[in-house]
């Protein structure tokens, strides 16, 4: 058979009907994680002034550098086709003075990406990619729910198998003396890194230990970690998302070389990847971080910032090719925006260790399928009480120091003002009865 003269361009794909069956399911699957956890959605033009990237991902970036389609339009403005959303979002929370709303924001999105790459498995030139980003708190609480979030919609989809890869590449304060440290390290063995590498190793020496040169592995094997290297802030907070990760009992591994090849990262860095037993990965399926210095990068103010950014294609070829797919329908979209309004129940928490607990707790009302609110964000028990009030909730459970520490909670009515005290592992069950009694 001739070749048709017109095809999809190289690296570009359809989505024919029988791949939106795939497509749906990850969009919902998001799409109900982002709204219990009370994220909002957002979508953005497909084209930005290039400078946003060139500045925000970074001019150095292979995606800036290689790959993003970048062209002039007829007013002469120099445009790019969004490679990545994440400088965007933040582009548009100054814009919009988002700050002015209460803070942190937190926004998803779903829609296309365009990076010029050599097409192989999983790399299209078009793709669709999906994230959550809060901006506006920088405490690793944020880290913590963003990582549980991203490992919340792979479970929604059912896959098992499932790694998430942590580190943390510090900030300005720490990571400078990092660089030189490393620079030394790699210039000593300079010869035996690939061409690309010996450029990086002027330009910016992190950017090897992303190299997927074998060579290049060899010598990243003894290189020196960067978690060695933190400082005090950074540590405290790195020990912190951990904390919050093994309380949530999250699967997941310290990668000392993750460092993910965009500028703006500082701390937090993490990918989700699915553990194949065959050999033949997509690649990673989910990165994020934390993005502390991206704000003043594009000329704003201080905007602590996190978040992360997964693949639907990825995901979806993964969800075809190993026949994971859960039976189950979805639940509708009404039903699930009506869930949110009509949270009865808010979740309050003091101090760092019940913070930690009641993000778990707070995961098992999710797969229990009971609405609750929450205000992880807030400290003070007297502005949690106050969110609580100001949402109609019925009933506020308090988690403090001492609840904590003995495993209980302290089940607060707001209407009588009557407390009482439940064992941890009976409240999910407490609050279903309490529930269903107020419905009958
Ligand atoms: P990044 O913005 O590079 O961190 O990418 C975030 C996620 O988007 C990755 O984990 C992938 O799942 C997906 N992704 C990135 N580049 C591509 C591509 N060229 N084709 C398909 N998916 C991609």
């Amino acid at each position: 058979m001739s070749k048709l003269k017109y095809q999809t361009l190289t690296g570009m794909h359809d989505i024919l009907p029988d791949d939106f069956i795939y497509f749906n399911r990850v969009l919902r699957a998001v799409e109900s994680v982002a709204r219990y956890y009370g994220f909002s959605r957002i979508e953005t033009p497909v084209l930005e002034f290039a400078e946003v990237f060139a500045k925000g991902t970074g001019a150095g970036t292979d995606i800036v550098e290689k790959e993003m389609y970048t062209f002039r339009t007829k007013g002469g403005d120099l445009v790019a086709l969004r490679p990545e959303y994440t400088p965007v979002i933040m582009r548009s929370y100054l814009e919009h003075g988002m700050h002015n709303l209460p803070q942190p924001v937190k926004l998803w999105y779903q829609g296309p990406c365009f990076r010029h790459e050599r097409p192989q498995a999983g790399r299209y030139r078009q793709f669709n990619q999906f994230g959550f980003e809060v901006l506006g708190e920088q405490k690793a609480s944020v880290d913590g729910q963003i990582i549980q979030m991203s490992y919340g919609v792979m479970k929604e989809l059912g896959f098992k198998n499932i790694t998430i890869e942590v580190n943390s590449i510090g900030d300005s304060e720490c990571r400078p003396y990092f660089k030189k440290i490393l620079t030394s390290y790699f210039k000593s063995r300079r010869s035996a890194l690939c061409p690309d590498c010996q450029r990086r190793l002027k330009e910016n020496p992190l950017r090897i230990l992303d190299c997927k040169e074998e060579k290049c592995q060899r010598v990243k094997a003894g290189a020196p970690q960067i978690i060695d290297h933190l400082c005090e802030n950074c540590h405290k907070h790195f020990k912190n998302v951990l904390e919050f990760l093994d309380e949530l009992e999250l699967p997941y591994s310290l990668n000392p070389y993750l460092v993910r090849g965009l500028d703006y990262y500082t701390k937090t860095v993490f990918e989700i990847v699915e553990n194949s037993e065959d050999g033949k990965t997509q690649g990673t399926l989910m990165g994020g971080g934390r993005y502390d210095g991206l704000s003043k990068i594009l000329g704003g103010r201080d905007v602590p910032a996190c978040g992360v950014a997964g693949g639907m294609e990825r995901i979806m070829n993964v969800l075809k090719t190993k026949g994971i797919l859960r039976a189950e329908k979805p639940e509708s979209k009404k039903a699930q925006e009506q869930k949110q309004e009509d949270a009865k129940i808010f979740l309050a928490q003091l101090g760092e260790m019940a913070k930690r607990k009641s993000m778990k707790l707070f995961e098992e009302f999710r797969a229990a399928k009971i609405p609750i609110a929450e205000s992880f964000s807030k400290d003070s028990l007297k502005a949690q009480l106050r969110s609580a009030d100001k949402m109609g909730a019925k009933w506020v459970l308090i988690f403090g120091q001492k609840e904590a520490l003995e495993d209980f909670i302290t089940l607060r009515d707001m209407e009588t003002g009557a407390q009482k005290e439940i064992k941890l592992d009976k409240v999910v069950e407490e609050m279903r009865e309490k529930l269903n009694s107020i419905k009958k």
